[in-house]
């Protein structure tokens, strides 16, 4: 697709961001469907999100992605925050409405109870869940599963004051209380950033009847889904996370459906290398 004076921009924002596979996906979905859009990655410093939205609404722009350090500041900046974004406490998503309107939406909660459905058959209504890791993504998943109306959400994190906001929706504890808590749950989530290098771990020892979902996605197997395949569990990354918060996006912006099957080959070949 060449770009021309009609090409529709999307784009993501976040600092840094030299990393982000999103181009990837989304140029070859724009490509798959047909459609004259350009999809860029931004540097944007967290002091410019007000202004670079603005700029972005004010260019034309169809909408944008956020991602670290931007998506809890954006819900006071946009006009509109949808209810799941509100209760999630992050925008990752923003629309600019034809009536000049921006509009936040999480995707990323959509992303994970999707990604658990294709990699598991899991839905976590009525389900047993811990989450590890209390960050601006474990609250988040584990608000989501809690709005799935989930049979109990442990949320587990290194730092107990960031689970203060959290104590009323879930069960909360420490890193050290995670063992008395395996045998109660059916889902283990790794939402820490532990396991982005090589070789390091938080040590849960999964069973073989866990599911264990890591959202880590590069490495694509981290010493905790090792550990899990190593006793016979179902062991999935976070690739089909990021891959089905982007579709979600993809849909908000274009009303289209999105093509997954060619996103997640862009994906796999932008992060891996290869598309397997
Ligand atoms: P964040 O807000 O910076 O939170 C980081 C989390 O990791 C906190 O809970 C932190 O605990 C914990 N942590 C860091 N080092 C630790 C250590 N040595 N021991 C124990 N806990 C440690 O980051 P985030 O945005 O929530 O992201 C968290 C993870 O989710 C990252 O790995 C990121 O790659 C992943 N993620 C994946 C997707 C996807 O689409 N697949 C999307 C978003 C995020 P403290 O509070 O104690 O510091």
């Amino acid at each position: 697709m060449q770009i021309n004076g009609s090409t529709r921009i999307a784009a993501v924002f976040g600092d840094p961001i030299a990393h982000t596979a999103s181009p990837a996906m989304h140029n070859a979905a724009f490509a798959a469907c047909g459609l004259n859009w350009a999809y860029i990655a931004c540097r944007v410093d967290p002091q410019k999100l007000r202004s670079a939205l603005y700029g972005a609404r004010d260019l034309g722009f169809a909408g944008v992605n956020l991602t670290v350090p931007h998506k809890v500041l954006a819900l006071e900046i946009v006009d509109d925050v949808d209810p799941e974004a509100r209760q999630l406490g992050a925008v990752n998503t923003v629309v600019f409405e034809p009536s000049g309107r921006m509009r936040g939406y999480n995707t990323d909660g959509y992303g994970f109870t999707k990604a658990l459905a294709e990699d598991f058959g899991f839905n976590p209504t009525g389900r047993r869940i811990l989450i590890v890791g209390a960050g601006g993504a474990g609250r988040a998943l584990a608000t989501k599963c809690v709005l799935e109306g989930a049979g109990k959400v442990y949320l587990a994190n290194r730092t107990a004051a960031k689970l203060d906001t959290m104590r009323e929706r879930c069960h909360v504890l420490s890193l050290a209380e995670v063992p008395a808590v395996l045998d109660d749950v059916e889902l283990i989530v790794n939402a820490t950033s532990v396991g982005l290098k090589p070789g390091e771990t938080l040590n849960l020892k999964p069973g073989g009847r866990h599911l264990v979902y890591d959202t880590i996605y590069n490495p694509p197997e981290t010493e905790l889904l090792r550990a899990a395949k190593a006793t016979g569990a179902r062991a999935a990354n976070g690739l089909s996370m990021l891959l089905h918060q982007g579709a979600r996006a993809f849909e908000l912006w274009t009303q289209q459906t999105a093509p997954v099957d060619v996103m997640r080959g862009a994906l796999r070949q932008a992060v891996y290398g290869d598309e397997r």
